[in-house]
């Protein structure tokens, strides 16, 4: 069990022993009673990422807005999609689940005469370098991202899905999380897979994907903000990742796939430094994807998938 040091153990201990172990005891799921706790803490570093994403983002949209909207309406449903994911679904995956996997794989492993992976043993050089070993860890999601992005532009089934992340036409440092339930499923079986891969711990996993989405947060900013450079050539700014969303850059003709890291964008030629603050949105998308509300995004990025594959299976000529 973690100590309880810091104020995010303490507000996490409360919340457990006030609400989550009464709720677990009631259910019947004691069973749960180190991952609740475990998911309770994670919860609450997600309420406090975004509260430090609100206070770093909103000064900077205040200060340098790239667009003012008269009526900010469409707005909120970002709101809603960033508390589900980063309170809810992310300390959820990258806690709850990810430990349970881990502790099933290597228990299985090592019934089976097997060494779990680490990192480490395939690169010896990291032993004993917890900061650069949490470095190349970042650098290996995020490479995985950026080829999970660039293909979800590619295919058309993926795209439908994809397409919600892109009709927000008043996009804001909250439209990070907007994404389609099934593309957030595509993207976490790949982060658990690598994860347990390189056997990143269980404590360290959901501590990096937050900081993941937090730069994400971050590049999606309504804010005239580059980094110069050099600067927009070692992270994602603002303004690299506006370009992304442009309404000529939505579907197969986008460049800017990067999170965090412009590198891969750089090294297999997607990378376009010289668009400045495009208008974003998707003109193919449905109304309902900009302006819907949540169930209804859902909803309709489901049929849109489910149609695009229709016409797939009835042959290009359908198409
Ligand atoms: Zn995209
Ligand atoms: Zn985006």
């Amino acid at each position: 069990m973690i100590s309880l040091t810091t104020p995010f153990d303490l507000t996490a201990g409360w919340l457990y022993e006030h609400a989550v172990l009464p709720l677990l005891y009631q259910l019947g799921l004691m069973q749960w009673d180190d991952t609740g706790y475990g998911w309770t803490l994670f919860a609450v570093y997600g309420v406090a990422q975004v509260v430090a994403t609100y206070a770093v983002c909103l000064p900077l949209e205040r200060w340098r807005p790239v667009e003012r909207w008269p009526d900010r309406s469409a707005v909120t449903v970002d709101v809603l999609y960033t508390l589900i994911s980063r309170v809810g679904l992310l300390p959820l995956v990258t806690f709850v689940l990810f430990y349970q996997l881990q502790v099933w794989l290597n228990g299985w492993l090592t019934d089976h005469g097997w060494v779990p992976p680490t990192l480490e043993t395939l690169v010896p050089f990291l032993f004993g370098r917890p900061v650069a070993t949490f470095f190349i860890y970042v650098v290996i999601l995020d490479f995985v991202d950026y080829w999970r992005h660039r293909l979800s532009h590619v295919f058309g089934w993926w795209y439908a899905l994809h397409a919600v992340h892109h009709a927000q036409r008043q996009m804001t440092f909250w439209s990070d999380d907007r994404n389609h339930l099934l593309d957030d499923v595509i993207q976490f079986v790949l982060f658990l897979a690598v994860g347990l891969g390189v056997g990143i711990p269980p404590m360290q996993f959901p501590l990096l994907v937050l900081l993941l989405r937090l730069l994400e947060s971050l590049s999606h900013a309504n804010a005239r903000v580059s980094f110069g450079w050099l600067g927009e050539r070692l992270l994602i700014s603002p303004r690299f990742h506006r370009a992304h969303h442009g309404v000529l850059a939505a579907g197969q003709r986008s460049r800017n796939y990067g999170a965090i890291l412009p590198w891969w964008d750089m090294l297999f030629g997607t990378a376009d430094f010289a668009r400045d603050y495009a208008r974003t949105g998707d003109p193919t998308a449905a109304e309902v994807l900009a302006t819907g509300g949540y169930a209804a995004q859902q909803w309709a990025g489901l049929k849109r998938m489910l149609r695009t594959l229709a016409r797939a299976k009835a042959g290009p000529a359908a198409r």
